[in-house]
């Protein structure tokens, strides 16, 4: 189905794309999505970081981060992070500020395609859910007392969206401190405790879409023809299996084992490095 006519003229500079990664992931991750689609928005992209690395800060200069949190994996540690994403969002002035993981391809063109069907000044949360139902959680309110909460949040390893109007309305749970408290009351993951503050304290829903994709889905059902109507794709091991995009394209699996490469050169074949296309 084709998007319906705008409801306002954003173009890719209104657009900031955080992208979360830890010091370990630069080599083997960051610089393949810096060879492809960072290449191409290095303006709306921000990299939240874990340790200093000169390499990355000559190939992006200050919107190399270093968030100063800690490398581990633990849940306290992915919320610092967050935590400065949403921060130097905020301090960014842009209109719509975009969370990804390290193993996302981001097809930039479709995803302001997409956010310009809605005014920035209105609640937006767009992206994929993880689960098929309400996530089940329980916040520890003071003296001891809990309560249940469910709210939908949307994953973060598939990318999602939210709207500057509805980001400001956050700012009590969610900027300096606050976003580290509020994980910690619900003890859950960053991207939880993003749906928490969006659905749960204020009340807006989570808007759907399935043009996000995590490699928590069967990443094969994405078709070759669709691929360019996608926002964002993955790559990954889904129970055991490799889990990738179902693409002949310019490299074969070998030199290119996350299909990023090859995307790229379908969204993009005027990029040096990709081999010239039949012409027909
Ligand atoms: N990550 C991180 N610190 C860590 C491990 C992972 O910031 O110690 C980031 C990683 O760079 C990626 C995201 O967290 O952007 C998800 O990590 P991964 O894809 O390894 O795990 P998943 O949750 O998708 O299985
Ligand atoms: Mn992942």
């Amino acid at each position: 189905t084709d998007d319906p006519p705008p409801a306002e003229d954003i173009n890719p500079d209104d657009i900031f794309i955080a992208v979360k990664t830890t010091k370990k992931f630069h080599q083997s991750r960051l610089n393949l999505l810096l060879d492809t689609w960072i290449s191409r928005n290095m303006r709306q992209t921000y990299i939240f970081t874990d340790g200093e690395d000169e390499e990355l800060k000559k190939k992006i200069g200050s919107h190399a981060i270093n968030t100063n949190c800690s490398a581990a994996h633990s849940r306290q540690a992915l919320s610092c992070k967050m935590a400065v994403e949403y921060d130097k969002f905020i301090e960014s002035g842009k209109k719509w500020f975009c969370h990804v993981d390290d193993d996302n391809y981001v097809n930039v063109r479709t995803l302001v395609k997409h956010l310009s069907q809605y005014p920035h000044t209105q609640d937006m949360y767009i992206g994929k859910p993880s689960l098929d139902r309400p996530i089940e959680a329980t916040e520890r309110l003071g003296d001891n007392k809990m309560k249940p909460v469910n709210f939908w949040f949307a994953t973060g390893g598939a990318g999602f969206c939210v709207s500057r109007g509805l980001a400001l309305k956050m700012s009590p749970w969610a900027s300096g401190g606050h976003f580290m408290n509020t994980a910690e009351k619900i003890r859950l993951p960053d991207d939880c405790t993003i749906g928490y503050i969006i659905e749960s304290v204020l009340g807006v829903p989570l808007t759907r879409s399935n043009l996000f994709h995590s490699h928590l889905e069967n990443l094969q059902q994405v078709s070759r023809s669709e691929i360019y109507k996608q926002i964002t794709l993955s790559y990954g091991m889904f129970e055991n299996k490799s889990n990738i995009i179902n693409l002949k394209g310019a490299f074969p699996v070998e030199e290119d084992p996350s299909r990023f490469k090859s995307v790229h050169c379908l969204l993009y074949p005027d990029t040096p490095w990709c081999p010239p296309q039949v012409a027909f």
